[in-house]
């Protein structure tokens, strides 16, 4: 290829190389057409049956018919954030479902929601930024039936990283972009890239921590380091922000009639990071992992202690030897805590000082949520939304 290929906008490269203008290539990408739909589309058909695999993929699965009753399992902020609309998350998500749409639309649609909306501080735009005062999101997802995933890493300027991650499931050969590149790459899709994902609110806190931690206030950097934490955590009550948001994320999981498994987990990260600092959501097995045999799970919280224990991969790997979802949840939370030995991560009891949770379904259509100390999920099933209590490993509280 001439050198001069590369620097033409994604979507024209890909969009040429398979026969697609690159307006009607973008068009496919923002409209989620999925990507058997895409390749049974018009002009790419013909190119479809000569492209190389890695374009298009496997073959579809063959599903085999079973009937099981849809579910949508996701984090509490699944069920209480509504963008001045009528739906939460999980609500979205269900009826999309149970109106025959694809499941990983389905899930994405309900955290479009919660990204989208300034309230919530954890997730999308209105996420609480990193120390330099820059809002950087993190988001993955993967497709049960087609045995896709993508995501995204420390992007910014996009209110909505969970369709970015999806993107890259779609339409690369990769699993995750980060930084720079992702911003590009959502960028010659035409994704919106704003200059900044703040609102007034995240900016004056920042503003507040960033003048109580400056080092000048310290005398050494381990006077500072011990500090930190308790006043990320006092900045987080003054401003009114739910603690459980100095991490803080959406995980949102969906099982259809058909026994389709998809999900999704999109964050701002823990609260004022270092700038690059990644956390758990968006790496496979960690923030999230599935298996459309078996079932999903998904995560928030100290996204360190997740990544040490690689918790959803395990926990669906508990599920495929039988184990209930609740049971699964708990092995993992156990995990984790026998892993935990630093002072620094312990309470005065000796136990973690952290919270971290996890969101759990399986193919027959059981599901939990677990975490290290109480908190809620959100369910919804064809009774409707609940928010309920997760099942505690210890208890008590975190720190945060
Ligand atoms: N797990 C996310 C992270 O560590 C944050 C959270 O869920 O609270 O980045």
């Amino acid at each position: 290829m001439p050198a001069r290929w590369y620097t033409q906008p994604l979507s024209r490269r890909v969009g040429a190389w398979i026969g697609l203008p690159p307006a009607a290539f973008r068009e496919c990408v923002m409209s989620r057409i999925n990507r058997r739909q895409f390749v049974q589309t018009g002009a790419a058909v013909a190119v479809a049956a000569a492209a190389p695999k890695s374009v298009f993929g496997q073959a579809p699965t063959v599903m085999t018919p079973k009937s099981v009753k849809p579910l949508v399992v996701a984090s509490a902020n699944g069920n209480r954030f509504k963008n001045g609309g009528t739906q939460t998350a999980v609500e979205k998500a269900f009826a999309m479902i149970t109106s025959g749409a694809d499941v990983l639309d389905a899930v994405i649609a309900g955290v479009n929601i919660v990204e989208l909306d300034p309230l919530d501080t954890s997730v999308g735009f209105g996420g609480l930024p990193n120390a330099d005062g820059v809002v950087q999101l993190d988001s993955c997802c993967m497709h049960g039936p087609k045995k896709r995933a993508g995501g995204v890493a420390e992007i910014e300027g996009v209110k909505t990283p969970s369709l970015v991650g999806k993107a890259v499931a779609d339409l690369t050969d990769h699993h995750l972009i980060v930084g720079q590149g992702a911003q590009e790459f959502a960028r010659n899709l035409g994704f919106e890239v704003v200059p900044d994902l703040n609102t007034d609110t995240s900016r004056k806190a920042w503003l507040e921590w960033k003048r109580r931690t400056d080092p000048l206030h310290y005398l050494t950097p381990a006077d500072r380091a011990l500090e930190v934490k308790k006043i990320s955590l006092a900045v987080m009550r003054e401003f009114g922000f739910d603690p459980a948001h100095y991490y803080g994320t959406i995980n949102c999981d969906g099982l259809s009639p058909k026994g389709e498994i998809c999900g999704v987990t999109t964050t701002s990260g823990l609260a004022w990071k270092i700038p690059g600092r990644t956390g758990d959501s968006p790496i496979l097995g960690a923030g999230l992992y599935l298996d459309n045999e078996v079932g999903a799970a998904g995560s928030t919280g100290r996204g360190e202690a997740n990544l040490y224990n690689l918790c959803s991969y395990l926990i669906v790997e508990n599920m495929r030897r039988g184990m209930h979802p609740k049971d699964a949840g708990l092995d993992a939370l156990k995990r984790i805590q026998s892993n935990t030995i630093e002072k620094r991560l312990l309470n005065d009891r000796g136990l973690p000082n952290f919270s971290i949770n996890f969101y759990i379904l399986n193919a027959k259509g059981e599901h939990a949520g677990v975490g290290m100390y109480a908190a809620t999920y959100a369910v919804c099933t064809e009774n409707g939304a609940q928010t309920l209590p997760v099942e505690p490993l210890l208890q008590g509280r975190a720190d945060q």
